[in-house]
């Protein structure tokens, strides 16, 4: 009997997947079709006797890197399945967090087959929290919001002048490419320039590097410590609380200890 799993192997560190997931890829899969963002250390925990096959989407913006197209994904899973394989479907963070999770069980269903969802710890909040970010404090906001930081992908711009009056946590998933952009619109929208924010990238990997300060200085910032893709950016005042050296932070802003 054919299985589909869509799973989602958490922020990156490897004891961060869930015991769920790593039994599945451990005892059950036979094919694997990863994710870039899965690493190596996660990519070691599939049983030997598997296939693991890499079916990034970033190739399309890293030159050299093949790009592989949603649909051919799609078609991937059917035909293993199909031929009543064991498919994983392995994703960074939550595969429904901007995972493609819900196309790809519509497409699943569209084909007859159905997936089990194993559930990840997404990125917008686990790698916060790794980086001494609580995405919510009841001394600073009554709640978080997850949005993307790119245009287009069917769904346009997200409404950033209602995000900054929303009084949430702004947590913003692939948004260094067009940071410039999302602070100047939010800043015009009327979040004041002095916003506490941040940006980590590689979070929970050995590699992790984040930088914080005023939302208006965080571009400059960024490209100062040359932070690069995967990062996610905090805005709000908890982006304060983030572990590492205050930078700019108005005076009554600082609230990290
Ligand atoms: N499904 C994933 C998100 C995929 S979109 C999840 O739930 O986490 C890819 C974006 O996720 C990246 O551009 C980045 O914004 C974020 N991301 C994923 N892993 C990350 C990490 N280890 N550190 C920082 N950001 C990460």
């Amino acid at each position: 009997m054919s299985k589909i799993y869509l799973i989602g192997a958490g922020p990156g560190a490897a004891d961060l997947l869930t015991l769920r997931a790593a039994k599945i890829l451990a005892d059950e899969a036979e094919i694997v079709l990863a994710d870039d963002l899965v690493s190596a250390e996660i990519l070691a925990l599939v049983r030997p006797a598997a296939r693991v096959l890499k079916v990034g989407k970033r190739g399309g913006k890293a030159p050299g890197r093949p790009h592989t197209p949603q649909d051919f994904i799609h078609r991937l899973m059917v035909r293993y399945a199909r031929r009543g394989r064991t498919v994983v479907r392995l994703k960074g963070g939550d595969p429904c967090v901007f995972g493609r999770g819900g196309e790809e069980v519509e497409a699943l269903a569209a084909a007859g087959l159905e997936a089990e969802v194993v559930p990840g710890l997404t990125a917008g909040i686990a790698v916060p929290a790794a980086a001494g970010i609580p995405v919510t404090h009841r001394a600073y906001t009554h709640g978080v919001t997850l949005v993307t930081g790119t245009a287009g992908d069917g769904c346009g711009e997200p409404n950033w002048a209602a995000l900054a009056q929303s009084g949430t946590t702004l947590v913003i998933y692939m948004g260094l490419a067009r940071l410039l952009n999302i602070v100047a619109r939010l800043i015009a929208a009327g979040l004041p320039p002095d916003t506490p924010a941040a940006a980590i990238a590689s979070g929970t990997l050995a590699a992790q590097r984040q930088v914080k300060g005023r939302l208006a200085d965080l571009p400059a910032l960024v490209a100062a410590e040359g932070l690069a893709s995967p990062a996610i950016v905090v805005v709000g005042e908890v982006a304060a609380l983030a572990r590492v050296e205050s930078l700019d932070l108005p005076a009554g802003r600082a609230l990290a200890a």
